[in-house]
């Protein structure tokens, strides 16, 4: 028998090939085969599951927390002060909060981060740039967005568990004692004595405990109403509203961005507490910030005013009348965040931005001097922007300075009218020698009407002063 012959060298190549592949099918069905049968197993294990009982459960509770609740507020779970009790109350507490601004921001964000039941947002306005600063529950996206509604979605992004409602109409007498009826807490954060009385009175009659804070400048200011035997209502320590022009709002005086958001925070803390059921609540007692000192100082309080026309003994304001009762006139100021407008001088004696720019421009025309144009505005406004050829001395120092002033008018080239002038108020106005410009024409009018006084007679007042200004003729110009 002829022994078998040898492969040749390309044959040989050719069947190590096809084992190459042979086994890479057999390492394919061995793959599928596991497969198949991990399936296989898996469904069985469903259908058991399925159909079986559910597992005995190996732990024992009596409270009402879910799991995703205990992992959520585990942190306070763990403190001996704060527990299982306190998180359960708080989970089946609310709050309402009046204002979604400087302290309502950080106030909602704590308080549907640390799991109140339901939150209250109250607002009329929508979110602006320059809120951002300061009202962080609130984005650049969000911008034109309604304040509550902007809210809302922060909360319910953060926190799902809790039920948020929005008010959206704003806190007024019509519609105060319906939407405080619902809440177990009010937190007032608006920047308004008007609004500021009137939570005050709805949270008297109905009994609830109000946590009030306030935030101007580098300074805020903390304390809890209406809680507790003998402690005061916001009545009870103003009786009397204070006059317009001594309320410092933000819009004027200005706010370093962080101090709302601590009093903020602080206020969410006495919810919890109140809520919560633990600690000592700040009530009867004012908690005052000095940001740049870097101090916090507690005063006490004085009790319940037995005469309070809100919570003494014989109160004048009750849940009949309250709807009708005219905060408005009580305060004198409308209830609003913004600063009223003053309309001191007669019409004769005020000029719009266009005319202004008419003088300007003509004088440029045919190459006389610029008009004077006094700017009264603080220094750090002044040197955020001004008229090219405008002169400042701040409102303060008019007094003083009223000499540099007629310098001024005679330096102008308006030579034919300054010191000349002889109208009185309510008269036809001469033409002006002096512009005088301010921020928004409040105090344009006030210098306007001082420099009388002092015997300059021909100043007139630049109506709604440098915002107008860019408002109607320049919106490049950067205004705060
Ligand atoms: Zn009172």
């Amino acid at each position: 028998m002829a022994p078998a012959e040898e492969p040749r060298g390309d044959e040989l190549e050719q069947k190590e090939r096809e084992l190459a592949l042979l086994k890479q099918r057999m390492a394919l069905l061995e793959q599928e085969v596991a497969d198949a049968r991990r399936r296989q197993q898996h469904a069985a294990a469903s259908t058991t599951a399925q159909d079986g009982p559910p597992p005995p459960r190996s732990f024992a509770c009596s409270h009402s927390l879910s799991k995703e609740h205990v992992q959520r507020y585990s942190r306070h779970l763990l403190l001996p002060s704060f527990g299982l009790s306190a998180q359960e109350r708080l989970c089946q507490g609310s709050v309402l909060i009046v204002g979604c601004g400087g302290l309502g921001s950080p106030a909602a964000l704590y308080l549907a981060a640390s799991g109140v039941g339901t939150l209250g947002l109250v607002d009329h306005d929508v979110v602006d740039l320059s809120n951002l600063h300061r009202q962080i529950i609130h984005t650049e996206a969000r911008v034109g967005v309604h304040k509550a509604t902007s809210a809302a979605q922060a909360c319910a992004a953060l926190n799902s568990l809790v039920k948020v409602n929005t008010h959206m109409d704003g806190f007024n007498p019509a519609n105060a004692l319906e939407i405080v009826r619902g809440y177990d807490v009010v937190l007032d954060a608006t920047d308004n004595p008007t609004t500021r009385y009137l939570i005050n009175d709805a949270c008297v009659v109905l009994g609830k405990p109000l946590v009030s804070a306030a935030a101007v400048g580098t300074d805020g200011q903390l304390t809890v109403y209406n809680y507790g035997e003998d402690a005061p209502c916001y009545r009870c320590l103003f009786p009397e509203s204070p006059a317009p022009e001594n309320c410092s709002r933000c819009a004027d005086a200005g706010v370093l961005g962080p101090v709302p958001g601590a009093m903020g925070v602080l206020q969410a803390v006495e919810v919890v507490k109140l809520l919560g059921g633990v600690g000592d609540v700040l009530a009867k007692k004012l908690l005052i910030f000095d940001a740049l000192a870097g101090r916090f100082t507690t005063v006490r309080l004085r009790g319940k005013r037995t005469e309070c026309v809100a919570c003494g003994l014989c109160p004048s304001i009750t849940r009949e009348n309250l709807a009708a009762y005219d905060y408005v006139a009580f305060t004198g100021q409308a209830p609003t965040d913004a600063a009223p407008s003053l309309s001191v001088l007669p019409p004769s004696l005020r000029v719009t931005p266009q005319q202004l720019q008419g003088v300007m421009s003509s004088a440029a025309v045919s190459g006389r001097a610029p008009p004077a144009v006094l700017d009264v505005r603080p220094a750090n406004q002044f040197s955020l922007m001004h008229l090219p050829n405008a002169t400042h001395i701040p409102f303060e120092q008019l007094d003083a300075k009223v000499e540099e002033v007629k310098d001024l008018i005679r330096g102008s080239k308006c030579v034919e009218c300054s010191g000349g002038g002889s109208a009185e108020i309510g008269e036809q106005r001469p033409e002006a020698g002096l512009y005088v410009m301010c921020r928004r024409g409040n105090n344009s009018q006030l210098a306007v009407a001082r420099l009388r006084e002092l015997g300059v007679l021909n100043a007139v007042d630049v109506v709604g002063g440098m915002e107008n200004w860019a408002k109607s003729l320049d919106p490049s110009m950067p205004v705060i």
